[in-house]
């Protein structure tokens, strides 16, 4: 066994097989992979396998086409075929409409990854299925794609080409500890010797905390147990002369995919179970639970009901194993939160169809520190401290349940909530709030105009846009308040602050006390990986603020680049909240509530100072997200409720009232600003998004500057534009595809009616040669094409005269 190597995956199912190959593909052929027993003797050896193309987002879809042409290309190696039934195809069923307009987007948001989805009604679902009755059926998602492969040979497959290209495979190794130095590498300690490496990969399936515990991480994964049982051989099947697609129904909670001449079936039952919350036995290897049908019967019905052949079969085999889930039902592939040189790829619960795919994007963030698509939707780093053991069980029972159930717009399920609140939470709730959730915390989205008001989720524009009008209106013509909760801060001190953010930033860094400036960060592709308001508080230290979900990712990303520089960093994300005061009377009311000069001249547009509002202490910007007059007071939570209350009582004589999170994206998209992992992605550099004048490649080195010169020498390959979107049913929601002439030529980021300006308002990347203003493209909403109009960005007050005073 080798005692030195780049790097070691620990863990030999799809996951670390998949990874080790892909690193060898990347360039690191000094790659070791060690498994404490047998490859595939985790979760994978038992999986049904099956292999599909759907994914919720353009990242999903493009990590699982990897996948299927990686297993097509080993399907066909003649020295080591592997088992696989590519092409079976799938049908996602669907009995509402708005479960079909689910099926509409998804379609579109894959053709822009060049993945043809149909979506079809009961008769042809049943036509192509013909074990299935069209009963309370509408129709379905039809994934010419989708199959099943044979696990083991999967990875012995994936196993042999790495080892081919020089990686090597420790079985029968267990990990025991692992130790980091000084200089960010790492000891594996295992039971037959010690590895020293550059990077780790934690791919151990169930056993993931077991071995995150190792390096003091705990990671926001849950094992489930999961059944599908095989039948006997079914006639109707032989007799079709072709192979069943494969069904997903999210009506009755089960899967199916044909097993020889019978067909295999697992099932998501209501009445679920946890596995290992407590431990897992160390002999716990190649090993199941004990079979429980009776558990599974409301969903037996509803697979009976649809395919009644069912009825008239035996069981063969009963599989009861473990699988993973995360918080949010995404896996967890990237670099480990406050970690160097450790990444891990768990939580997989779709490991057989995804891992190839995962490893592939896996592989090129260590080698290369990105991948080809932007990667957040898997980052372990969007949750942070709150994904704990009781809430990541919960969320994974409620995800289980709903496996097949898509989230849509403006959803968040209810296990676990409320994760994170202020003590601002129940008086909003007792004004109205109803809440969405931000990175576990509980933001206000609108207020509801009585008790009972509710909206039922969909994709069109619902109840709540009447509602999200008025809160506009409001912050047009008088004054709104707002809570922003968990907003990201990073107290950034030090002699260097300003040398390191100018080493960190790609434009000019405002260095003036009491200025504050929005600025972008660049991955060394010099494409955009961080956006930040940077403020210089006056006799204090700097603030780097961003989004929510940007916590663990920006504090990372500072840190790793803080070599050298006289800085400390410090979060100050759950010490602070902000109250936005919005609208041509905020200043108004900002005076009658706390003492100063906050006239235009003593505080223009874009400052930062320290106040008290009423009694409680403040740092007040002048910033605005609204494009109106606006102040974001930053108050200790420990004073909120007495901020809030100053306010309150300030704002009484100036129409004050209260607003949420719709009406801010509504505001933000009429000023063409931009949402950080909606239209700030790692796919596309500052030029392309449109952030010139956030650049000054003048200034010196920064980093990603060498890349993005060679990328601006290159020319784009896409411009993000604003499009006015010729519909009034319903947002472009992101991921649509942007056409031209029946081609693709982008994808919708963001979309929102724009209240202010009475247009349906969207942003896209599209190509560069239909990126200039007048421009007249398509859009494929839901099925339909609805015509779009490339627009000069933030048609609100495009002079930016209000937001001055
Ligand atoms: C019943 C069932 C049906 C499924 N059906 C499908 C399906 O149809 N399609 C699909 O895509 N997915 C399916 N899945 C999910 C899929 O099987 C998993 O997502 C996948 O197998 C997970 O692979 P993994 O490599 O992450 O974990 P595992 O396969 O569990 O591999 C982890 C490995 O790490 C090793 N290990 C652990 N600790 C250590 C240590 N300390 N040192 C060294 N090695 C260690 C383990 O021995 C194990 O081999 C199903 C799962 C179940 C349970």
């Amino acid at each position: 066994m080798k005692n030195q190597t780049r790097a070691v995956v620990i863990g030999g199912g799809i996951a670390g097989c998949s990874t080790l190959y892909h690193l060898t593909q990347e360039g690191w052929t000094d790659v070791v992979l060690v498994e404490r027993d047998e490859l595939t003797s985790g979760t994978t050896w038992h999986s049904a396998a099956q292999v599909t193309n759907f994914g919720m987002n353009q990242t999903m879809v493009g990590l699982k086409s990897h996948s299927i042409a990686l297993y097509q290309d080993l399907r066909d190696d003649p020295d080591y075929p592997v088992q696989y039934n590519h092409g079976d195809g799938g049908i996602r069923l669907a009995n509402t409409e708005a479960q079909m307009d689910g099926y509409r987007h998804f379609a579109s948001m894959a053709r822009g990854m060049g993945v043809t989805f149909e979506v079809i009604d009961a008769a042809e679902c049943a036509r192509r299925h013909p074990l299935i009755s069209t009963e309370n059926l509408l129709g379905g998602l039809w994934d010419g794609n989708d199959g099943d492969i044979d696990p083991a040979s999967l990875c012995q497959a994936l196993a042999r080409r790495a080892r081919k290209a020089g990686a090597e495979v420790y079985r029968q190794t267990p990990v025991t500890g692992l130790t980091q130095h000084r200089d960010h590498s790492w000891t594996v300690h295992t039971t037959k010797g010690d590895i020293d490496c550059e990077v780790v990969v934690n791919a151990c399936g169930y056993r993931v905390n077991e071995v995150g515990a190792m390096m003091g991480v705990h990671h926001p994964v849950a094992s489930m147990e999961h059944q599908y049982f095989v039948t006997d051989d079914i006639p109707g099947i032989v007799e079709a002369g072709h192979r069943m697609p494969l069904l997903r129904c999210p009506i009755s909670d089960y899967y199916c995919r044909q097993e020889k001449n019978g067909l295999l079936l697992g099932f998501y039952e209501q009445d679920c179970r946890t596995w290992g919350m407590d431990g897992i036995s160390p002999d716990f290897s190649n090993d199941l639970c004990p079979d429980d049908l009776d558990r599974i019967t409301d969903v037996l019905e509803g697979a009976f009901a649809r395919m009644p052949a069912l009825m008239d079969v035996g069981i063969k085999t009963v599989v009861n194993g473990p699988i993973t889930y995360t918080i949010d039902g995404a896996p967890l592939v990237g670099p480990i939160p406050g970690k160097r040189n450790a990444f891990c790829i768990i939580g997989l619960r779709a490991g057989l169809g995804e891992g190839g795919g995962h490893g592939w994007l896996l592989a090129q963030q260590i080698v290369h520190g990105e991948a080809c698509y932007d990667t957040w939707v898997l980052d372990p780093r969007r949750f942070t401290g709150h994904g704990n053991v009781e809430l990541t069980a919960l969320k994974a029972i409620e995800d289980y349940q709903n496996e097949f159930r898509f989230h849509f717009p403006h959803e968040h399920r209810p296990a676990g909530r409320p994760v994170k609140t202020t003590p601002l939470t129940p008086v909003l709730a007792a004004e109205g709030a109803a809440f969405t959730v931000v990175n576990g915390w509980e933001r206000a989205e609108y207020f509801k105009p009585s008790p009972e008001f509710a909206v039922t989720h969909g994709f069109g524009f619902d109840a709540a846009f009447d509602v999200v009008a008025a809160e506009v209106a409001a912050v047009q013509n008088a004054v709104g308040l707002a809570e922003v909760n968990g907003f990201n801060r990073i107290e950034i001190a030090g002699p260097d602050a300003h040398p390191f953010l100018d080493h960190v930033m790609c434009g000019r860094v405002p260095a003036r006390a009491g200025k504050v400036g929005l600025g972008y960060l660049l991955n060394a592709q010099g494409c955009v990986k961080a956006e930040a308001t940077v403020a210089n508080i006056p006799d204090g230290p700097v603030w780097f603020g961003s989004a929510a979900a940007a916590e663990w990712h920006d504090l990372d990303w500072l840190a790793q680049h803080s070599d050298g520089f006289d800085v400390s960093l410090r979060s100050l994300t759950e010490a602070y909240t902000i109250l936005v005061l919005a609208g041509p009377r905020a200043r108004d009311v900002l005076c009658a509530c706390s003492r100063g000069d906050w006239s235009a001249q003593a505080f223009p547009w874009l400052s930062v100072r320290r106040a008290f509002v009423g009694i409680a202490p403040a740092v007040v910007m002048s910033v605005s997200f609204s494009g109106e007059l606006a102040y974001e007071i930053h108050v200790p939570n420990a004073q909120l409720y007495a901020a809030y209350l100053a306010l309150r009582a300030a704002g009484a004589g100036h129409g004050l009232r209260l607003f949420g999170a719709r009406a801010v994206e509504s505001m933000r998209m009429e000023k063409g600003f931009l949402h950080w992992k909606a239209d700030l992605i790692t796919e596309f550099d500052p030029f392309e998004t449109g952030l010139d004048r956030f650049v000054a490649m003048d200034k010196g080195d920064f980093v990603g500057r060498a890349a993005l010169a060679a990328r601006q020498a290159a020319g784009p390959k896409a411009r993000l534009v604003s499009l006015r979107v010729q519909c009034d049913h319903g947002p472009a929601h992101p991921g649509a595809s942007i056409l031209r002439a029946g081609a693709v030529v982008g994808t919708v980021t963001s979309g929102d009616w724009g209240h202010r300006v009475g247009q349906n308002l969207a942003y896209a990347f599209v190509r560069p040669e239909v990126a200039a203003p007048g421009t007249v493209l398509e859009a494929d909403l839901l099925g339909r094409s609805v015509a779009v109009e490339v627009i000069a960005p933030g048609p609100y007050d495009p002079q930016m005269r209000l937001p001055r005073g």
